[in-house]
């Protein structure tokens, strides 16, 4: 199964977040990292004054039972003693299955696609750099949804 996976940090050094987690990512059980975006920052979404985030996406090939990959995901969250304050508050590392092949999953613990793949600059831009040809399984295209979703706020790192 081919999965998307989101990240993303804005505390505590988030783009060493970032990359401890592509690491981590690459050395998953029965999974293989196939590709990683570039970096990006971003402005915080949500209440009040937050630092800037880091987000990329990654690319796995996994073996994985889809629950079996969000469980591989959140021990990977707890390892970077990431604080469940708020909702939308800070965090030290926020993984996110975005897309698991064709599938659509509607369960309490797991949804897919991501509910806010579609609206989110900072999943769609680097979504797009390491699938440009990409599709969702309702058939629209990341290259129309990118065209109504503008950069604001979102730049590409070094
Ligand atoms: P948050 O970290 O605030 O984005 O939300 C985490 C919660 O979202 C967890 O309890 C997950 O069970 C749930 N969740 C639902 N769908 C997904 C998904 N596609 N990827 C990651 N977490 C998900």
């Amino acid at each position: 199964m081919l999965a998307y996976i989101g990240l993303g940090s804005n505390l505590e050094n988030p783009r060493a977040q970032v990359e401890q987690a592509f690491f981590e990512l690459s050395t998953l059980a029965s999974s293989q990292l196939l590709k990683r975006s570039p970096l990006y920052g971003s402005t915080a979404v949500g209440p009040g004054e937050q630092p800037d985030y880091v987000n990329a996406v990654a690319l796995l090939e996994t073996d994985l039972q889809p629950l079996e990959l969000l469980d591989a995901l959140q021990a990977i969250e707890q390892s970077h003693r990431r604080v469940r304050i708020e909702h939308w508050g800070p965090r030290t590392l926020d993984l996110d299955i975005l897309l698991l092949d064709d599938r659509c999953i509607d369960s309490e613990r797991l949804k897919v696609p991501h509910p806010y793949l579609t609206q989110r600059n900072f999943v769609l831009y680097p979504l797009v750099d390491i699938a440009p040809d990409l599709n969702l399984p309702n058939g629209e295209s990341l290259q129309e949804l990118i065209s109504s979703c503008p950069q604001d706020g979102l730049a590409r790192l070094e």
